[in-house]
């Protein structure tokens, strides 16, 4: 379940064990009223939380210590010190760092392991390795595959060196600076150190390449300052050797725009949409109809798939601004645009780690793309649906960020 920290912690107390949140349908009490049966009936089957972005006027609160979910800008890393290095950075295909698409806090009260746990996307800006991408991933099941969207698994148990059993008050900084990240993309450990500074950063030669023709050619040497250590603007009280990290200040300008993501129940929207069927279809069916969903009828004119389209159109106009789709339940299955490239079930490969199943967790909607200001060239990031497969057990064996499975659907299949 996605849940908000300060709700989560609160929950945590009065959460008898046993009362775990994957109960299944069958072991509902039958003590209770009816009517209350008949709605906790109708949440079970449509047990969807819907993600929306929204701007953040102090992105300070996105930093790790508020465990946010958020999209766009720079991953807020859970584990701060040991992240994903090497082939896991870049894309498969073309060989560039991966950018930052979005994260998403996503606790299981099941485990002590999990009491924290994030999942992290990445994707290759480039259409063409989206493209080559969507061919390869049907051969997950047979090895190693070249991939331009890569998902990882962060987890940590409530007593852990980086965070505060308790709540996080508006007033946290990081309790620790964690790896030094690349002065340019800020999204990736910066193991290259610039030669003629020795104060910039680097994840890879591309990130330290464009920086210096970006400017860093005259910046270098000038001043002992590095373009990290800006200072924090905000009201905050850090210590100098926090600030880097408080700081979300990066050189380039090339990630996209970030947001926080806000979490409600879909079942919310359906009672809405019940009610004010009840007054005028064609007036609010009309009010739906903003930006986010034009966008989104756009991608699909040249569909030759219209029955799914239109049923996936329908459930995604209860709410059109939706970005994201989560619900991590036995057997829950995502939303399809299309019937075309849905995987089977063998196609999901199982967790390199432990050899569970894969199951279903979350997709991400082309909307966001929105909301990045992605224009709809042909050439631009598009995507329909990428849909996140995660481990059952949600193992805690393996690297501290453990890769998971993304199958990716496109508006249209080459
Ligand atoms: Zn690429
Ligand atoms: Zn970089
Ligand atoms: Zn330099
Ligand atoms: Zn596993």
């Amino acid at each position: 379940m996605v849940v908000h920290l300060n709700e989560h912690l609160s929950s945590l107390d009065i959460q008898q064990e046993g009362e775990a949140e994957l109960v299944s349908s069958s072991s509902s009490s039958e003590e209770e009223e009816e009517d209350e049966e008949e709605e906790q009936e109708e949440e079970e089957a449509e047990n969807v939380t819907l993600g929306f972005v929204e701007k953040r006027k102090n992105p300070r609160t996105l930093q790790r210590q508020f465990f946010p979910s958020k999209a766009g800008g720079q991953p807020a890393w859970l584990e701060p010190d040991n992240l994903p290095t090497g082939d896991s950075c870049i894309c498969d295909i073309c060989g560039g760092p991966l950018q930052f698409l979005l994260q998403v806090y996503a606790p299981i009260s099941e485990y002590e392991y999990t009491f924290h746990r994030t999942l992290f996307v990445f994707m290759c800006p480039s259409m063409t390795c989206l493209v080559k991408d969507q061919l390869e991933q049907k051969n997950a099941k047979s090895g190693k595959i070249a991939r331009s969207v890569k998902v990882f698994r962060c987890q940590l148990p409530r007593a852990n060196p980086f965070y505060s059993p308790e709540a996080p008050k508006c007033t946290d900084s990081p309790s620790s600076i964690g790896a030094t990240l690349c002065t340019w993309c800020g999204t990736w450990k910066g193991n290259k150190i610039c030669s003629g500074c020795k104060q910039a950063n680097y994840c890879s030669e591309k990130h330290q390449m464009i920086h210096w023709r970006g400017g860093h050619n005259n910046d270098c040497n000038k001043t002992g300052a590095s373009p990290q250590s800006v200072g924090c603007s905000s009201r905050c009280k850090t210590s100098s050797k926090a600030s880097p990290i408080v700081s979300n200040k990066v050189a380039s300008a090339s990630q996209w725009p970030e947001y926080e993501i806000i979490n409600e129940d879909e079942s919310a929207f359906f009672m809405e949409d019940m009610e004010a069927k009840g007054l005028e279809t064609s007036l609010v069916s009309q009010n739906h109809m903003d930006g986010a969903l034009q966008s989104l009828v756009d991608k699909f004119v040249g569909s030759n798939d219209r029955e799914s389209w239109a049923s996936f159109q329908s459930r995604i106009a209860l709410a059109p601004e939706q970005v994201m789709r989560y619900c991590r339940e036995v057997d829950s299955k995502p939303l399809w645009p299309s019937l075309n490239s849905r995987p089977m079930d063998a196609d999901i490969p199982t967790c390199e780690h432990c050899g569970s199943r894969r199951g279903f967790e979350f997709q991400v909607l082309p909307q966001l793309l929105y909301y990045f200001h992605v224009k709809n060239d042909d050439d631009s990031i598009d995507w329909a649906t990428i849909v996140i497969h995660t481990c059952g057990s949600s193992c805690d064996t393996g690297p501290t960020y453990k890769e998971e499975f993304a199958w990716v659907q496109l508006c249209s299949t080459p």
